[in-house]
C-alpha cells in the first residue's frame, strides 16, 4: 500500500506573511488535494531572537484569505502535534544525542570569540568560512556551555533527486559541520526541520529554491538516523524584472499589502501558480480545481519566474470582471475600499468596471460622480481652440440639455448630436470638452454613459460653472 502523501510549508514568524510563503503554500496545497493526501502547516519558531509579535496570526490571516487551510497545524490540531517548533525542544534534544552516540555528530565547546578569529583567517585566506574541526573527535559525553555539530563525511559527496531539478550533488568537503543543537537548548533549523519532517511523516519537500544547499544537510541527517529520505522539489525563487531575487525593496511582499491593494485571492493564486508553471494547454486564466487537476511538479520550470506587477493588474481585472456588480459592490464595502453608499455604487459600476484593475481604486475612479472638484481652465481648452471658442460652445450645448426631459444616455446623444451640425468642432474635441467639464476627468466611461449617471442637475451646474470660469 502507498503511503498517504503528507506535504507542509514551514513558515518562521519573523515578520509580514510572506509572497514567497504563500507561492509554497499554494504548490504544496494543491499537491495534497492532487494525491488525496494532507497540507500541515508547522511552525518554525526556533530562532527566537527574530520572532515577531503578531507574526504567526498572521501567516494564519494570509492563508486563509488565499483559500489555502491546513488540514493540521497549530490552528487546526492534528495527531502529530505539537506544530510549534518551540514546543518539541526535548524531541529535539533527544535525537541530538541520538546522532552523538552514533558517532554522527559531536560535542563543541568553541568559544565565539575563537570561532570568529578563525573565520576572520578563513576570510582573509580567500576563504568561505567554515567550522574548522577542532572538537570533532571530542568524546560523546556532554560538556556544560556546549552546541551539537554535524560531523559531516570529510570525503566524497552527497545527492540527492530533485522532482523539478534533477540529480543534486554537493561535495562533502563543501558542507560545514553546522550546528544542530544550540547552546540554550534550542535546534536549529536544519536538525528541527529533518526530525520533524520525519515524525510527521512528510513524503513530499516542495519547498524554495533557497533551501537547496541546506538538502544536503538534511540527506546527511536522514542517512545517520538511517530513516527514509522524502521526495524533495525545490520551487524557483520568484525574481524581480532585474532577476534580482524578489525582495521589498524592489517590490511589496506583503500577502497582507495585496489585499489591502484590493487584490482578489482568486487572482493573486492564478498569479502565483503562473510563477514557474505554464498549462499544458498555454491557458493563463484558470481557478484553483484546474490547477489541482493539471499540477506535474516535473513540469515545474526551474529558472526564475519574473513576479510582473502589471501582469498581476491585468489577471486582477479579468477577475473583478468575472463578479457580478452585486458581489463587487458587497466586496467592495467589505474591505472598506469605498466611502460611497450601495446606491451609488449601483448607478456607477456598471461604468467602472471594465477599467478596473485593483478595488482600491474604485472611489477614485468614480469620485467626480458625487465629489465636485475644481476644473482647470487650461486642460479644458483644447489645441487649436480660444477660451472665447470654447466657452461659447458651452453654452450652445446648454440649452437643449436643459430642456431634454427624460435624462437617458440615447435622448443626451441625440441632443448633443443635433446640435453639434451647427459648430464645426471634431467629435474628439467637443466630447473631450463636454467631459472635462462635467467631470473635470480625461478619462472617463463613454461620455453618454457618463452623462446620464451624473445626473441633469449636476451636468447643468457644472457646465455653467465652467463658462463663468471662462468668462473671468
Ligand atoms: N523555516 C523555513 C522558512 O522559513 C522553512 C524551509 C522549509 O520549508 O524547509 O522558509
Amino acid at each position: 500500500m502507498s503511503k498517504k502523501t503528507r506535504v507542509r510549508i514551514a513558515p518562521s514568524p519573523t515578520g509580514d506573511p510572506h509572497i514567497g510563503t504563500a507561492y509554497t503554500a499554494l504548490f504544496n496545497y494543491a499537491f495534497a488535494r492532487k494525491n488525496k493526501g494532507d497540507f500541515i502547516v508547522r511552525i518554525e519558531d526556533t530562532d527566537q531572537t527574530r520572532l515577531v509579535q503578531g507574526a504567526e496570526e498572521e501567516i494564519y490571516e494570509a492563508l486563509d484569505w488565499l483559500g489555502l487551510k491546513a488540514d493540521e497545524g497549530p490552528k487546526q490540531g492534528g495527531d502529530f502535534g505539537p506544530y510549534k517548533q518551540s514546543e518539541r525542544l526535548s524531541i529535539y534534544k533527544k535525537h541530538a544525542q541520538e546522532l552523538v552516540e552514533k558517532g554522527a555528530a559531536f560535542y563543541c565547546d568553541c568559544s565565539s570569540e575563537r570561532l570568529q578569529k578563525v573565520r576572520e583567517e578563513q576570510q582573509s585566506r580567500g576563504q568561505v568560512p567554515h567550522y574548522d574541526g577542532k572538537c570533532r573527535e571530542n568524546p560523546p559525553t556532554q560538556l556544560t556551555k556546549t552546541v551539537v555539530r554535524l560531523k559531516v563525511p570529510k570525503e566524497g559527496e552527497t545527492s540527492f533527486e530533485d522532482l523539478i531539478r534533477g540529480k543534486v550533488t554537493f561535495k562533502n568537503s563543501d558542507i560545514d559541520d553546522q550546528v544542530l543543537l544550540k547552546s540554550d537548548g534550542f535546534p536549529t533549523y536544519h536538525l528541527a526541520a529533518v526530525v520533524d519532517d520525519h515524525l510527521m511523516e512528510i513524503t513530499d519537500v516542495i519547498r524554495g529554491e533557497d533551501w537547496l544547499s541546506s538538502t544536503s544537510k538534511h540527506v546527511l541527517l536522514y542517512q545517520a538516523f538511517g530513516w527514509e529520505l522524502p521526495v524533495f522539489a525545490h520551487l524557483p525563487l520568484l525574481r524581480n524584472p532585474d532577476k534580482s531575487k524578489l525582495s521589498k525593496r524592489k517590490n511589496p511582499v506583503s500577502v497582507l499589502w495585496y489585499r489591502q491593494q484590493g487584490y482578489l485571492p482568486e487572482a493573486l493564486r492564478n498569479f502565483l501558480a503562473l510563477m514557474g508553471w505554464s498549462m499544458p494547454d498555454g491557458k493563463e486564466i484558470f481557478g484553483l480545481e484546474e490547477f489541482v487537476e493539471k499540477l506535474d511538479l516535473k513540469r515545474v520550470d526551474p529558472a526564475g519566474p519574473v513576479f510582473d506587477n502589471q501582469k498581476l493588474d491585468w489577471l486582477n481585472g479579468e477577475y473583478i470582471r468575472k463578479i457580478s456588480e452585486t458581489d463587487l459592490a458587497s466586496t467592495l464595502i467589505k474591505g472598506k475600499f469605498t466611502k460611497f453608499s450601495e446606491a451609488q455604487m449601483k448607478l456607477v459600476l456598471p461604468l467602472v468596471k471594465e477599467r478596473m484593475k485593483k478595488l482600491s481604486e474604485f472611489d477614485q475612479l468614480v469620485s467626480y460622480f458625487f465629489e465636485d472638484s475644481e476644473i482647470a481652465v487650461d486642460l479644458l481648452v483644447q489645441k487649436g481652440k480660444t477660451k472665447e471658442e470654447t466657452k461659447k460652445v458651452l453654452e450652445i450645448f446648454e440649452k437643449p440639455l436643459k430642456q431634454l426631459n427624460s435624462w437617458e444616455k440615447d435622448k443626451i446623444e441625440e441632443a448633443i448630436k443635433n446640435k453639434q451640425k451647427e459648430i464645426d468642432w471634431s467629435n474628439s474635441d467637443l466630447f473631450m470638452t463636454l467631459r472635462l467639464a462635467a467631470t473635470g476627468s480625461r478619462a472617463t466611461p463613454p461620455l453618454f454613459d457618463t452623462l446620464e449617471a451624473l445626473g441633469k442637475e449636476k451636468t447643468l451646474a457644472r457646465l455653467g460653472q465652467v463658462v463663468a470660469k471662462l468668462s473671468d
